[in-house]
């Protein structure tokens, strides 16, 4: 017999259960995790090289606990684009906006609190959720994948969460949340407990909306977190943050590891910092992009959703993951995130989304008893 997790004396709620398993495959076209397809470019690559090469000479050091440059920078960076100022003191940084949640989650959650998410969405809040030892409450959603604030408020008020997430533009469904469901689920939620809610911006940058950071203003219970995953093309990197009242960022103190965040990691995040302009640039054309991929998907005949984001959820299929794997047959790989009858796909490149368009479009010629078609012609 095979020895394994379960024969070891791991924690019970952990027990059966899978870990976060984006398939990485060696494919021609990578269209599945919401990467920027856009390498660095090569200026910025320099800039990185001589940052770390001056953080290299202090290795024999501890990096600065605070990140306090680095901290002022990204301050600077949602100043300049977010419509509100905040400084310093106003912002924290981590090993990706998941390190972020796992910290406000290690604050705010942990064993006998519960956190609530309005699903699909974001399947990490709730796997660091487990992580923690926090309850995990599923809120709903509308078919159309917006919030049902009702039901959401609903269930705010009966279960009273610690923290509530939302996130705005929504992975994987792509749409955004107007700025008066945040606001409502806010004062629900402050009414119910109070409790802290998480905007969870990744995809902000791509949004045709703005950026709710001026939220947090008079609301010291909300937080909104960013990466620089998604937008800045340094998924590699690892480098989330996010922006609340001060209070927030001292309570998080109490469980970040000390010197969490390596000089490498600060160094190149600031040389990256330096570079917004050129990587907003980038942001501009994959918003093109995604805005292309909606209309070449419906003009084929498939639902998409809504998109604020640098990717498209589309169907709909009887069978989302048979179509998952004919797409990945034709050498392109997009994401079944286990939402009945639909797929994701990251925009890439004009010449990826001309590839994955090409190997969507096959599939309605296709001819076979396998359900591939978008479900109305597939009767
Ligand atoms: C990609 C993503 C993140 C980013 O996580 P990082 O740890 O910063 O790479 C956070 N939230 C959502 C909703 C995402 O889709």
């Amino acid at each position: 017999m095979n020895f394994g997790i379960d024969d070891l004396p791991v924690r019970d709620e952990l027990r059966g259960k899978s870990p976060y398993g984006a398939p990485q495959l060696d494919v021609p076209v990578r269209l599945n995790t919401n990467e920027n397809p856009y390498p660095l470019p090569e200026p910025l690559v320099e800039r990185i090289t001589e940052r770390v090469r001056e953080a290299a000479r202090n290795l024999n050091r501890y990096p600065d606990r605070d990140a306090v440059e680095l901290r002022t920078q990204l301050a600077k960076y949602l100043t300049d684009t977010a419509g509100h100022e905040v400084g310093l003191a106003n912002v924290w940084a981590a090993n990706g906006s998941n390190e972020v949640i796992q910290q406000l989650l290690q604050t705010f959650g942990g064993p006998g609190r519960t956190a609530i998410g309005f699903e699909p969405s974001y399947s990490m809040h709730a796997l660091i959720a487990r992580g923690t030892g926090t309850g995990w409450i599923s809120g709903p959603r509308n078919d159309d994948f917006t919030i049902d604030l009702a039901a959401a408020e609903k269930a705010i008020v009966e279960n009273r969460p610690d923290v509530v997430f939302v996130t705005t533009p929504n992975n994987p469904t792509g749409n955004a949340v107007p700025p008066e469901t945040v606001l409502a689920l806010y004062e629900a939620a402050q009414a119910a407990k109070p409790s802290l809610v998480v905007v969870d911006e990744a995809y902000i940058e791509f949004s045709h909306g703005d950026s709710l950071l001026p939220l947090i203003e008079g609301r010291p219970n909300l937080v909104v977190s960013r990466t620089m995953s998604k937008a800045f093309g340094a998924a590699g990197l690892r480098l989330g943050y996010f922006a609340a009242h001060p209070a927030v960022v001292d309570a998080v103190q109490l469980v970040r590891l000390p010197y969490h965040l390596s000089a490498i990691t600060q160094a190149t995040a600031l040389a990256a910092l330096e570079h917004t302009d050129t990587l907003l640039g980038y942001v501009e054309q994959l918003k093109a992009e995604r805005d292309r991929l909606v209309t070449e998907l419906r003009a084929i005949g498939y639902e998409v959703t809504e998109s604020d984001a640098n990717f498209v959820q589309f169907g709909r299929f009887e069978d989302a993951h048979t179509t998952w794997q004919q797409i990945l047959d034709r050498g392109v790989l997009v994401r079944d995130n286990g939402v009945p009858g639909w797929l994701r796909v990251t925009a890439g490149t004009p010449e990826e989304n001309d590839a994955f368009l090409d190997a969507v479009r096959e599939l309605l010629s296709f001819v076979g008893d396998t359900p591939t078609l978008p479900k109305e012609q597939s009767a």
